[in-house]
């Protein structure tokens, strides 16, 4: 991995901010910001210690640094909705507020300069299972939830939301403002299409509960609205019966378009009640340059022939599956995947299967965060690309980025995923943008650099940007970073005047999520 001694310079990183954030203590004692929020019934939430502030001026990208003013740790949604009114209306000074789930953006999304930085995860943890003949099961949730722990709590009932992200130590609020994406989207959408109601907190401080038949305008809008237009204080999510183990494997193809054409059949059955349908669907493209990435699937037995075929193809494609079972299937699973995979054309005795159980399942990046934290390989900056492409491009996408450019600068580090999802999973009324093709794919670059390099990553997502609108690609980013209106224009399209409508009714003073800098330029 290309490292300029990482925990070195994160550590360094932090201390900077501290110390930087420690002579400005004095000054923020004094900030009129501060001392006018002093004067709210919220005082004792507020927080502008060093660790406070230096931990909200950064995320998970360590690549963009903001320093807000003050740091809010509600008690209850209702601190926020006083914040939200007291910087609506009554302020003198005016400031913008971002709600922070863990900060697990890599652009600045959750951040807020010389603003208010909502720490949602003080607001603890609350879920609450329940069954209507409407709905079946559902679970209503914080909005600052950790996924782990809404999986924890649903399981003690034998239920379990179904559409995931692939790491689980993710806010229920954080992904519902992206889409909340994984290997379960083909068949079940995206999280946000697992919604049935949400309580939100416009940027007038005002409380609503919104549903498709309650405050609809606001329900669409937040679904994908990169917290632009409300903050999630609870959110019902749909439910099913909880597996107990899924049969995990994984297939090497060395050509795309055998590739391909494998993983759209797979998700082309996508009934929800499908026995011939897999439960996940994912894909990796896997390099000798980013093998500490994908390798650990892998026994020890299976890697030397694992990594011959690499050596004679330098590229490899890696279709993953899942499919789930319990007490009732355990004895047909087999059976049903086998079926479904009977007529793949991945390279002949490259397939590897594990059983495992649901939770290390849907858990399963958490075991790589550990190993990463161990070497101090966590912390780092992460320049991430997210592209959606449309299915009629992609065979170009994979010559043009994958061999022309990826390969033949040989940088990437960490994991490239490649997998395609059924556009009709996704509902065109919510502020999440898709490209206008039945399936498209989603490609991942989930790029670690060193301190110093990071900018040479960066360049290389810039190349593949720069090869898509050459080549008339009409990509979408996924948690989308851009900066200027017009791109953001280009982003949403035909969704951008209700996106800019919403704006001026649920946060007409553009206060909420500034970091993502569609409305604000902090
Ligand atoms: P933050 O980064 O804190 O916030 C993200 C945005 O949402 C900000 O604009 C913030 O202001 C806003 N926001 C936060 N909480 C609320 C709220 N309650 N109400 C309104 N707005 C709010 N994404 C996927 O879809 N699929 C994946 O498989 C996936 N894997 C990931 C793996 C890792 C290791 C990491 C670091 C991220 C991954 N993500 C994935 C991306 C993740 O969905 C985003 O980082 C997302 O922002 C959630 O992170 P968070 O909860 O920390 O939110």
């Amino acid at each position: 991995m290309a490292q300029n001694h990482p925990v070195v310079s994160h550590c360094m990183a932090i201390t900077l901010i501290l110390m930087s954030t420690l002579v400005c203590q004095s000054k923020l004692l004094n900030d009129p910001l501060y001392r006018e929020l002093l004067s709210l019934p919220i005082a004792s939430d507020l927080h502008i210690d060093p660790e406070s502030i230096a931990e909200a001026s950064v995320d998970f990208g360590l690549i963009v640094r903001k320093i807000p003013a003050v740091v809010l740790r509600p008690s209850h949604p209702e601190d926020i909705a006083v914040l939200v009114a007291f910087a609506n209306s009554k302020s003198s000074i005016p400031f913008t507020i971002s709600a922070r789930g863990c900060g697990h953006s890599v652009r600045g999304q959750a951040m807020a300069r010389d603003g208010v930085v909502v720490d949602m995860t003080s607001l603890g943890n609350k879920t609450a299972v329940s069954w209507s003949q409407s709905l079946g099961h559902y679970a209503d949730v914080g909005g600052q939830q950790l996924w782990i722990n809404v999986l924890e709590e649903t399981l003690k009932h034998g239920v379990t939301p179904v559409s995931w992200t692939d790491y689980l130590y993710l806010t229920v609020g954080g992904t519902l403002s992206n889409a909340g994406i994984s290997g379960e989207t083909f068949r079940y959408g995206p999280q946000i299409s697992n919604v049935y109601e949400m309580d939100v907190i416009t940027g007038t401080g005002h409380f609503f509960t919104c549903s498709p038949h309650k405050n609809p305008e606001l329900f669409y809008s937040v679904l994908g609205g990169l917290g632009q237009f409300g903050i999630i204080t609870r959110a019902r999510i749909a439910l099913g019966q909880a597996p107990k183990r899924a049969i995990w494997v994984r297939m090497l193809y060395s050509d795309f378009s055998a590739f391909t054409t494998d993983q759209e059949r797979l998700i082309s059955l996508h009934g929800r009640d499908q026995d011939e349908a897999l439960d996940y669907v994912e894909g990796q493209l896997f390099m000798r340059r980013n093998s500490d990435s994908w390798i650990s699937f892998f026994s020890l037995s299976d890697r030397p022939r694992l990594m011959s075929l690499l050596t004679e193809h330098e590229l490899l494609y890696c279709i993953e599956v899942a499919k789930f079972y319990d007490e009732r299937t355990r004895s047909t699973v087999d059976k049903d995947l086998k079926t479904i995979l009977k007529d793949l054309s991945h390279v002949p005795e490259f397939l590897f299967q594990k059983d495992v159980g649901y939770v290390d399942f849907l858990n399963r990046v958490r075991a790589e965060e550990l190993t990463l934290r161990e070497l101090g390989l966590w912390n780092v900056p992460h320049p991430w690309l997210n592209l959606f492409v449309p299915k009629s491009r992609i065979a170009d996408f994979n010559t043009g980025v994958f061999k022309n450019i990826v390969l033949r600068k040989n940088i990437t580090t960490g994991p490239v995923l490649i997998y395609p999802m059924n556009n009709d999973k996704w509902d065109d009324r919510m502020s999440a943008v898709i490209p206008d093709e039945d399936v498209f794919y989603t490609v991942g670059f989930l790029l670690s650099s060193g301190f110093k390099d990071w900018q040479e990553f960066d360049l290389q997502n810039k190349e593949v940007l720069l090869f898509c609108e050459d080549n008339g690609i009409k990509v979408k980013q996924y948690l989308p970073n851009y900066s200027t209106e017009r791109e953001w224009m280009q982003h949403f399209g035909p969704k951008w005047r209700a996106f800019q409508e919403s704006k001026a009714q649920f946060d007409p003073k553009m206060l909420l999520s500034p970091g993502q800098r569609i409305f604000n330029q902090n």
